[in-house]
């Protein structure tokens, strides 16, 4: 790639985030920024090349702040090792064009039973022990305001989400029920780091329980998949009660440098990943 050409690229960034990017405060900053090599900033323009309009537009960085936005990003991978070898990442990418095998199933999967601080709408539920630890914060944080936090679904295995596809296009047809459920292998509840809270509908963005979820749930480090008006980024329409664990560093990466958009950041960070 030309000198010209990287130079154009960061020049198109710069526009977008002077059109796009608003100046917001974080509870915890990341550490100042260190030196970049000039291959990292090359890889930044080709990885930044291969995302979505959307995603451009939304992704915050400009010339000046590009070393930033790595450091970050390294920041993040170095955390994500920290988190177990031996299951996905946190950061795996599930969607309509990235599944899970047939036969994957999370290690560990922790019941939801054992808690006593959250309440269980049915029997039965697990999710990775990440994510149960980070639960029960949130739901202890909740209960600290007030609010005692209603886990409605966790993990679901390829099997169960085979079979629930199947009932909601019967019951919906394939159209409505490819908008509000996974096929199997692309649910991010196979992952065992996504959790359904209250009433599974659109209500639930009008208790007290969904504004609080909705407001701290970062906080904790869980992210909001499927946000209001990002359908044909995602996949899905708005879901205000389903949430992904991500961990609380990759939900302030998210919400400084992606608009708050969780398919973004990770179509960046697997992006990322799969090029030299
Ligand atoms: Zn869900």
């Amino acid at each position: 790639m030309t000198k010209k050409t990287l130079l154009e690229i960061f020049a198109i960034v710069g526009i977008f985030c002077l059109a796009g990017c608003a100046k917001k405060s974080y509870a915890q900053p990341f550490k100042p920024a260190a030196k970049i090599s000039s291959a990292e900033e090359e890889k930044f323009g080709r990885v930044y090349q291969k995302m979505s309009g959307r995603a451009k537009e939304a992704i915050c960085v400009a010339e000046e702040n590009k070393a930033e936005f790595l450091k970050d990003l390294h920041t993040m991978l170095e955390e994500e090792k920290t988190f177990r070898a031996d299951d996905k990442s946190l950061f795996f990418l599930i969607d309509k064009k990235h599944a899970a095998s047939s036969s994957y199933v999370p290690k560990d999967l922790v019941s939801l039973e054992k808690n006593s601080l959250f309440d269980l709408n049915k029997a039965g539920m697990k999710i990775r022990p990440e994510a149960y630890s980070a639960l029960n914060e949130m739901a202890q944080a909740a209960l600290n305001d007030g609010i005692r936090l209603l886990v409605s679904s966790a993990y679901r295995s390829y099997s169960y989400q085979e079979n629930l596809f199947n009932y909601w296009v019967s019951v919906d047809g394939l159209e409505q029920a490819e908008r509000e459920s996974a096929r199997a292998g692309t649910s991010q509840h196979q992952l065992g780091t996504a959790v359904d809270f209250g009433s599974i509908s659109d209500d639930f963005d009008k208790t007290q329980m969904g504004q609080w979820v909705y407001k701290n749930a970062a906080n904790y480090g869980w992210s909001l998949s499927f946000p209001k008006g990002y359908e044909d980024v995602t996949g899905y329409r708005w879901e205000c009660w389903h949430f992904r664990y991500i961990g609380k560093n990759a939900c302030r990466f998210q919400q400084k440098w992606f608009g708050g958009i969780q398919q973004f950041m990770l179509e960046f960070i697997d992006c990322w990943k799969s090029m030299s």
